[in-house]
């Protein structure tokens, strides 16, 4: 089986390299990381991953507006809103922008793993 790649996209440094560690500690997948909107959407042009965590708060781009642009590029792409601060608002207007997840930090690397695999298999 191919090695899905996730593409992470936050613009805290520490911790995309802690959600990589975590994510690629299965070997199931490997991860690209993304520090800012520009670099995500290079990335998805270039890597076509299989799965985006966005964060939903990073400089010069709102997480919903940058899940539009990914959308844009590559409507088949599951995108996944990771975000510091639950908001019923928010939550909504990512799922209207078509969102499939929408999950809180400190994240629960157990859950995320789940609910990863349910949209890799
Ligand atoms: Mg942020």
């Amino acid at each position: 089986m191919r090695t899905k790649t996730i593409l992470l996209v936050d613009d805290e440094v520490d911790f995309s390299r802690l959600l990589k560690l975590n994510i690629e500690d299965s070997k199931e997948y490997k991860a690209l990381t993304a520090n800012d909107w520009q670099t995500a959407l290079a990335l998805v042009e270039q890597h076509h991953p299989d799965l985006v965590l966005l964060d939903m708060m990073m400089p010069g781009m709102t997480g919903i507006e940058l899940l539009g642009r990914i959308k844009k590029l590559a409507p088949e792409i599951p995108v996944a809103m990771i975000t510091a601060v639950w908001n019923e608002q928010e939550a909504k207007r990512a799922f209207d922008a078509g969102a499939y997840e929408y999950i809180t930090k400190p994240v629960d690397f157990e859950y995320l793993r789940t609910a990863l695999l349910v949209k890799l298999l």
